[in-house]
């Protein structure tokens, strides 16, 4: 799921909870390991009222005064709207929905009627929310739980176009798509990394892909057939999102197997090129993950490249000419910058987009870039992760960065590297990891021991993304509450 999608609806009501500043705060009681220790400092939510916010950024004008312009999430671009002149064909059936009111009649009547948010993205009919695609991998979710239409998860006044971005010109702050071309005061690009299928001969074919809902839902009906045996997780290659990925799903697995009564029938085994996982965390945190995999039998080999998949053999082949047999084999795709993004002068040496790790700014004026699609390396050199978490903070600093340019203010939010993951363990417990990934010289993570509070923690956090309208409130409410009680800092 596109992890900024909330982004825009929260410009204006996002909190920051945090209570690790709190005199008094308690750390929760399943804490067991703090690794790497330290402060984790603070979150910024200067310069930005808290209440009320959005009305005042939809009557904020823009630098050309007549032209809103503000931000745009999950995937590109913000712009102006003078529909006569730069936009070749208006995509008037996409504007609104079921909760969404037409934007258009409902801006007549505000007197910055000219502003507009609008959003352009490939993927309008269903929104994912990609970390239950671990879940749908082992059949504990449905499809239907985990998407959602795009336009039912963003706030009255938001336009969402469908289109494919075709190029983006960062000097004019102006893209082509398939239905016209835009352009704004500001643009912000959050196209994402996208899997690339192909790079590993014989992936495609082989491997059960749960970085897909397609590839999820066939894993979780591979198993439904499945009667023991050798069941591999394998990380195709670097790089990839969601560090965690695939240590979660090979747990997940493990506990589906238990469930099922398959366990003593069944080996499990993780294949990565990484020296350990999650390594930008460092050998502490990749220990104790391996600790938890260990726990549950499941063994990993670090340094593991594939050179090629035979789905024919039902075998992986590695660079060291080894040959692993598995009976059921789920993949990691490698990933890569989108070509739109490739193809552009923002890419830098990798093909993703280098930013300001602070301001998420491109070395073009009011051109930001955020989420997957950016690249920042760490006081390590090592990058930092691809997470949805990460995206959603630097999409709020940059929509508060802009508003406040546009106000005529000093934009003051900053992004600090701070991020927060849970690894799910199963048996209905998840393990939570939070630090500080700007700390130097390495980031500074502690991870909490597993636990059902954890999982609910992130049950609550799927909810407060994909679910209903309601559903997602109370969620989000429960999160905010949930947070203050454990001590954790927590965009909501
Ligand atoms: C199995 C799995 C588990 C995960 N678990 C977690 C987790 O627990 N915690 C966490 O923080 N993160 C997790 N993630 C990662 C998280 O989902 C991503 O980091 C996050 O979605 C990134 O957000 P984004 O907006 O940068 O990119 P995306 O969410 O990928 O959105 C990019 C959008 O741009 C669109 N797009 C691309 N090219 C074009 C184009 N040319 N024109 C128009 N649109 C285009 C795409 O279709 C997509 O909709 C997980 C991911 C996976 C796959």
């Amino acid at each position: 799921m596109d992890q900024l999608a909330h982004a825009t609806d929260k410009i204006a009501n996002h909190r920051e909870i945090g209570l690790t500043d709190r005199p008094g705060a308690r750390s929760h009681r399943e804490d067991a390991s703090l690794l790497n220790s330290r402060d984790s400092g603070d979150e910024r939510t200067q310069g930005f009222e808290r209440r009320g916010d959005k009305e005042k950024l939809r009557n904020r004008r823009g630098p050309n005064d007549d032209t809103l312009v503000a931000y745009c999430e999950v995937t590109p671009l913000a712009l102006d709207e003078d529909d006569s002149v730069r936009r070749s064909e208006p995509p008037t059936e996409l504007v609104g929905g079921d909760e969404a009111p037409d934007a258009t009649t409902e801006d007549e009547d505000r007197p910055g009627r000219h502003q507009k948010v609008i959003i352009l993205s490939a993927q309008i009919v269903q929104a994912v929310f990609q970390p239950s695609l671990l879940q749908l991998m082992v059949g504990r979710r449905r499809r239907d739980q985990i998407e959602r239409p795009l336009r039912e998860l963003l706030d009255p006044g938001v336009e969402l176009v469908e289109a494919e971005v075709r190029s983006i010109d960062p000097t004019a702050r102006r893209v082509e798509t398939t239905v016209g071309v835009f352009a704004g005061d500001a643009l912000v690009v959050a196209l994402g990394a996208e899997p690339d299928r192909d790079a590993v001969p014989g992936y495609r074919e082989a491997a059960l892909d749960f970085f897909s809902p397609e590839g999820a839902a066939a894993c979780a009906r591979a198993l439904e057939g499945f009667r023991g045996g050798r069941v591999v997780v394998t990380v195709a290659a670097l790089p990839y999102k969601c560090p965690a990925a695939p240590y979660e799903a090979a747990l997940l697995l493990d506990d589906e197997l238990r469930r099922r009564g398959l366990r003593e029938r069944s080996e499990i085994e993780v294949y990565s090129p990484e020296p350990a996982p999650m390594p930008v965390a460092g050998p502490v945190m990749g220990a104790a993950v391996v600790g938890l995999l260990e726990a549950k039998g499941i063994r990993f080999h670090p340094g593991s490249r594939v050179e090629r998949f035979e789905p024919g053999s039902h075998e992986v082949v590695l660079t060291d000419g080894s040959r692993v047999g598995y009976d059921l084999l789920a993949g990691v795709p490698p990933h890569r910058a989108p070509a739109v993004v490739r193809g552009s002068s923002l890419a830098g040496d990798t093909g993703s987009i280098p930013v300001d790790r602070a301001t998420l700014e491109t070395h073009h004026e009011r051109v930001y870039a955020v989420g997957d699609t950016t690249t920042i390396t760490l006081a390590n050199g090592k990058p930092l992760p691809r997470a949805g978490i990460f995206a959603h903070r630097q999409g709020l600093v940059v929509a508060h960065r802009i508003a406040a340019t546009f106000a005529g203010q000093p934009a003051q939010d900053e992004f600090g590297g701070g991020g927060y993951c849970w690894v799910e363990t199963g048996g209905g417990r998840a393990a939570f990891a939070v630090g500080e990934f700007f700390a130097e010289p390495d980031p500074t993570l502690s991870l909490r021991a597993p636990g059902r509070s954890w999982h609910a923690g992130k049950v609550l956090f799927e909810r407060s993304w994909i679910g209903g309208r309601i559903e997602r409130r109370l969620a989000r409410a429960c999160l905010a509450l949930g947070s203050r009680l454990v001590g954790v800092k927590a965009t909501i």
